[in-house]
């Protein structure tokens, strides 16, 4: 007899477009079908199945009992549930059924569980992007898990400004549940938190709300409902949730604002909702303030939005007359409260604006004064970082929206301040400690000239002193050595990687009157014809030919041996 297979299928939101193939092709193979009658409405049209067993919603463990009784008799069954079967659906049952019954794989039937799209994601995508961040799912039914486990759930999740998808928020009578919800959350997240609510995502019925904290009971919320709950930075924008995953962006010297590049927004500092790891404390910008709604529980607020409240005109008086701590909590929330919410309103976002930039004592000059150390120091102060770097300088970033104040104390004291990112940088030797400084002043011309340059990707430009290049100019993009009194070129070094290699010399003997001119040219044919993010190296590969100077291949073609062990 042909060994017996269930299949438990989550067959997706509820429409043909969402459902997966392994869910069609098993639902197609299987002799029986079994699940809640509303479900199997959805899929019927799909099968040719022998029998479709249809029960009632409470009947879940006698469907299952079902089933797997069926498949004992060698028949192929499929469960179904809605969404994904793994989630408050039919998975569970079916493993706790053939458990009681001492399966195992090895020897029993076949069971293969074939996931589907969950209602947090088919919801949220209805939604816009309101997920996104660090999420969790809660079912309010009490049926099976007591309330206080429940509540518990909701309080830590609140807590850990959990983005939220509520599951069976509420049913003809269960209709407490999702208002002690609300309270709870309440208690740490603003009333204006954006809420969704979805009802029969992906079904002919669909319904969806946008909505806040605050006003989310205001509106139907029943039984094929999911109601997600924004964190803490979630925001409306043209009629979608939106959960951001970033909140800071970069600039630079003579650059305007930029958002942060997919890679470096992925870094821990740019989640501004993350409380401080070693302390659990909020970060700097947020405040707790000490009560919401009359409760006595602390709740985090943007710090700029709880001064805007105060400023309101309605509560001038609360710093002048010394209103207590709650008092001011709730005058401020009444400010916020009054927020409209509609299709084109935008929540402002706390977007902190981070000033980056380079600073060095000078070309050849690699040592730092303690003035100089102690102004850097200054400019940094308690929420900058400053860095030092193998280029003999510090990368300095600072959180400021007034980067010219900085840059002219800085230069006060005699420092270079450059730009970062894609643009060009000069590393000079400290030429002997000026024994050998007959040079310099042609380094320093680049630096005044062509440092800053912004270039379709970084570019090092390695200036050395004398023949014997120990400050390795030949591994840079472009190589500059002082040799006779003229300049010798190197131009495309990879000084990274397996296939490492150092620059191509070009010229021999370039006249010192010359070499401005002829970098300048090379840098700005580069600048006009390469790809974005191509490096030099690439470039000069790929043209073959850059100011007059022909391409030659510089990497090494050494056979590798294989491993005398390896197959
Ligand atoms: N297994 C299902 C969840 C079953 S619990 C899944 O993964 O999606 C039932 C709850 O799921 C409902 O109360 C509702 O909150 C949610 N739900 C299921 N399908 C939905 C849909 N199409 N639209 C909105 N919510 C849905």
């Amino acid at each position: 007899m042909q060994r017996g297979k269930i299949f438990v299928v989550g067959f997706g939101p509820g429409d043909q477009e969402h459902i997966t193939k392994r869910a069609i092709d098993a639902l197609q193979q299987s002799d029986h079908i079994m699940g809640y009658k509303t479900y199997v409405e959805l899929i019927e049209h799909l099968v040719t199945a022998k029998t479709i067993v249809s029960t009632g919603m409470t009947e879940e463990v006698s469907r299952a009992q079902e089933a797997v009784k069926q498949a004992e008799a060698g028949n192929i069954v499929s469960v179904i549930s809605s969404g994904d079967a793994g989630v408050y659906g039919m998975a569970g049952l079916v493993y706790e059924v053939l458990i009681e019954k001492g399966w195992t794989e090895k020897e029993g039937i076949t069971v293969e569980v074939v996931p589907g799209i969950s209602a947090i994601n088919s919801c949220a995508s209805l939604l816009g992007a309101p997920v996104m961040h660090d999420s969790c799912t809660i079912s309010l039914s009490d049926h099976l898990t007591p309330w206080t486990v429940i509540e518990k759930r909701i309080e830590a999740a609140a807590m850990a400004d959990f983005v939220i998808a509520f599951y069976n928020p509420k049913s003809g009578r269960r209709t407490r549940q999702i208002v002690e919800a609300q309270s709870i959350l309440l208690k740490y997240r603003s009333p204006d938190t954006p809420v969704g609510l979805v009802k029969s995502a992906y079904r002919d019925s669909q319904q969806i709300v946008m909505t806040t904290l605050a006003e989310m009971l205001d509106h139907e919320i029943g039984m094929l409902t999911t109601v997600i709950v924004g964190n803490s930075s979630t925001f409306f924008y043209d009629n979608k949730i939106i959960t951001p995953r970033g909140y800071q962006r970069k600039y630079t010297l003579g650059d305007e604002k930029q958002i942060w590049k997919p890679h470096q927004r992925l870094k821990k500092e740019a989640e501004p909702w993350a409380l401080d790891q070693e302390t659990g404390e909020a970060k700097e910008g947020y405040e707790k303030i000490e009560a919401i709604k009359g409760k006595q529980e602390p709740t985090m607020v943007p710090a700029k939005r709880l001064q805007e409240a105060v400023n309101d005109e309605q509560s001038v008086s609360i710093t002048a007359s010394k209103k207590s701590s709650l008092e001011m909590a709730q005058m401020a929330l009444a400010c916020i409260t009054k927020l409209p919410i509609n299709s084109d309103f935008l929540v402002q976002q706390e977007i902190e604006s981070i000033f980056e930039f380079a600073v060095s004592p000078g070309v050849a000059n690699k040592m730092i004064t303690p003035k100089q150390m102690m102004v850097i120091a200054e400019v940094v102060g308690e929420n900058g970082t400053f860095e030092y770097t193998p280029d003999h300088r510090f990368n300095v970033k600072i959180p400021t929206e007034n980067p010219k104040a900085i840059v002219e104390k800085l230069k006060e004291t005699g420092l270079y301040v450059l730009p970062l990112g894609d643009v060009l940088n000069v590393k000079a030797c400290d030429f002997c400690y000026g024994e050998k400084a007959e040079s310099i002043p042609y380094a320093e011309e680049i630096m005044d000239k062509l440092v800053g340059m912004k270039l379709p990707k970084e570019l090092h430009v390695g200036f050395n002193g004398c023949g014997m290049a120990c400050y390795r100019a030949v591994f840079d993009d472009i190589g500059i050595v002082y040799r006779k009194k003229k300049f010798d070129l190197f131009i495309g070094a990879k000084p990274v990687g397996r296939t490492a290699h150092a620059a191509q010399p070009v010229a021999e003997g370039v006249e010192p009157d010359d070499l401005i001119s002829l970098l300048t040219k090379i840098v700005e044919e580069y600048k006009e014809n390469a790809h974005p993010n191509e490096r030099l190296f690439k470039y000069f590969k790929r043209v073959k030919k850059i100011a007059n100077f022909h391409y030659q291949d510089m990497s090494c073609k050494i056979k590798i041996e294989e491993a005398p062990c390896g197959d």
